[in-house]
This record gives C-alpha cells, sequence and structure tokens, in this order.
C-alpha cells in the first residue's frame, strides 16, 4: 500500500544571530544553517523512514531542487512534487538567539501553487485502501478529500497549523485526525463538539510529554510517553503522525501503531533539526528507554 501525502515542502533557513532584530536594525549572524522542513515533508520523510512507500504530492521552486533530491534520498517517492520556474519555495526563515528564542518568518511560495493536475496526476495511481494524507499547509485539501472518497482512500488528515474553516471543511470525509491539546480545545471551541461527537473513525490527540489519546468508537485510550529529556521538540508530532500512518498502512492494530509512533517522537525530541534528523524504522525498534 501506499501513503499519497499532499503536503507542504520548505527551506527552514536558520540564522544565528547575538539578539531577535529590533525594528530598523540591520545584525550581523555569526552562522547559517539550512534544513529540510514543512510539515508536509517532515511527514513524508517520517512515513518513508518507517517503511512506507510514501508518495510526496507538493510543489517547489527552481530553487529547491535540493529539498527535492534531500527527499529522495530519505525515501520519499518525489515523481509528483512538481518544479514551477517563477515561484520560490517555501521558506521559514528562522532568526535563534543566543537563549535559544526564535522569530519566524514564513513564506507559503510553492506550496500554495500546487498545480491541480499534479495532484489528480497522483491520485490517478492510487489504489482502494490507500491512505491519503494532508495538513494545512497547502490548498486544494477539500478537492482532494473528495477525490480520495471516490477512490476509497483512507483520508487521515492533520489538523496544523489549525484554522478552524480549513478543518471543518474536510471533516465529512476524514477517517483519522490527529491534532495536538491545543488544536483539540481550539476546534472544540470552533465547532461546539467534543473530539468524540465528530463522527471521525479514528482520532488521535498527541499530549506532548505526557503521550497521547486515541479516540475509537465511543472509547478512549492514553498511552503514557516514553521518558527522555528532551532537547527540541520540533517536528515530533510530524515524526508521530508519519509513524503511525506507515505502521497501520503495514497493518499494525492501531495500539500498536500509536506505540511505535510514540518511540519515534521521543527519539526525535532528543535531536536538534527536523525533517533531516528523523529516525530510521532500526533506531525507533532498538531504541531503549
Ligand atoms: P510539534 O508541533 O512540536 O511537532 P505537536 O504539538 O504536534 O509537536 P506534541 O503533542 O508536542 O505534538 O508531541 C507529539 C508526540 O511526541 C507526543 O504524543 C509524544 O509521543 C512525543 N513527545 C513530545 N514531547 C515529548 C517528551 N517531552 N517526551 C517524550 N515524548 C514526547
Amino acid at each position: 500500500m501506499a501513503i499519497y501525502n499532499l503536503g507542504s515542502i520548505n527551506a527552514d533557513l536558520f540564522y544565528h544571530v547575538p539578539h531577535l532584530p529590533q525594528a530598523g536594525e540591520t545584525l550581523a549572524a555569526s552562522s547559517f544553517t539550512r534544513g529540510l522542513g514543512g510539515k508536509g515533508a517532515n511527514m513524508s520523510v517520517a512515513a518513508a523512514r518507517a517503511g512506507a512507500h510514501a508518495v510526496h504530492i507538493g510543489a517547489v521552486g527552481h530553487d529547491g531542487l535540493w529539498a527535492q533530491e534531500r527527499l529522495m534520498e530519505f525515501g520519499v517517492d518525489t515523481r509528483h512534487i512538481a518544479g514551477l520556474p517563477d515561484t520560490p519555495i517555501g521558506q521559514a526563515i528562522i532568526t535563534v538567539d543566543q537563549a535559544g528564542e526564535n522569530s519566524i518568518v514564513l513564506l507559503r511560495g510553492a506550496n500554495h501553487a500546487i498545480p491541480q493536475t499534479t495532484l489528480a496526476g497522483a491520485l490517478a495511481e492510487a489504489s482502494p485502501g490507500d491512505t491519503l494524507l494532508m495538513q494545512n499547509e497547502t490548498l486544494n485539501q477539500r478537492k482532494a478529500a473528495k477525490m480520495a472518497r471516490d477512490l476509497d482512500l483512507y483520508i487521515a488528515y492533520a489538523a496544523a497549523p489549525f484554522e478552524a474553516a480549513a478543518v471543518t471543511e474536510v471533516l465529512p470525509f476524514l477517517d483519522f485526525l490527529i491534532l495536538n491539546e491545543v488544536e483539540a480545545t481550539q476546534l472544540e471551541e470552533a465547532t461546539g463538539q467534543t473530539p468524540e461527537q465528530l463522527g471521525v473513525p479514528d482520532v488521535i490527540i498527541t499530549l506532548g510529554g505526557k503521550g497521547a489519546r486515541w479516540l475509537h468508537k465511543g472509547k478512549r485510550q492514553d498511552f503514557p510517553a516514553f521518558p527522555v529529556t528532551a532537547l527540541d521538540t520540533t517536528g515530533a508530532g510530524d515524526t508521530f503522525t508519519g509513524y503511525v500512518l506507515a505502521a497501520r498502512d503495514r497493518g499494525l492494530p492501531m495500539p500498536q501503531a500509536i506505540t511505535l509512533a510514540m518511540r519515534a517522537a521521543a527519539l526525535m525530541v532528543t535531536r536538534h533539526g527536523t525533517a533531516d534528523v528523523i529516525p530510521d524504522l532500526k533506531e525507533v525498534t532498538e531504541a531503549r528507554f
């Protein structure tokens, strides 16, 4: 089976500075690093590293070929990533001060210009039972969900970055919804319904260092997090999502899929970085907590 992931691809551009810049200030950065990021790319990498056939549906600009190559190196199927001549790759320009505080400027770039022909071309290859995964850093999620329902795919959505209108327009199509504690509260405020009342067969609420909650058929099951010393929680949620869906795609029952995803996410919080440091299946299964 395969996981088709309609998702963002970003260049994460880190500038290390003595302090966060003030209005009008010119500041010299002491160092610069460029990483692969974007919630979509992170989830594709996580799913591929977990052993799934992860097909990324997305777009980069002419300045983003390196990102496409890096995804390929991580085992992601990149045939359905469009190269756009006139639009830059999505970017997160991140200034980090000496205390680790940051400020971020986001450019959506090619993530908001994924051609509909790219989406249709990718899903034309999908088979019933494959997964369509989406997050909220691209456009056309409802359109993709409709196409996926007609194709009898398992439709999964990560409600981040949270936007009430974006979630509610795909809710009727979803088989699987994943959100963190804050997003779960925001969704409850927006819809007036508890996560159990949404009518989505599988809902997972990630609870950071407390673990995760699975809501299924009117029952809730809590999974405590693996004990680690957290260094950097960036990308933990994306790693969890890619892993849990990859494990489900391989036929694992949901409780085992969640446990594997929590192991991967626990390892992830012990590392600095995003897509580039997502652990592979061997590391995850061999890790001792
Ligand atoms: P992010 O946006 O930072 O990627 P998130 O808010 O989407 O994360 P979280 O709920 O913070 O998601 O974390 C996802 C999963 O990562 C948790 O369900 C848990 O399994 C694991 N995790 C996060 N923080 C810790 C921690 N301190 N110790 C162990 N596991 C953790």
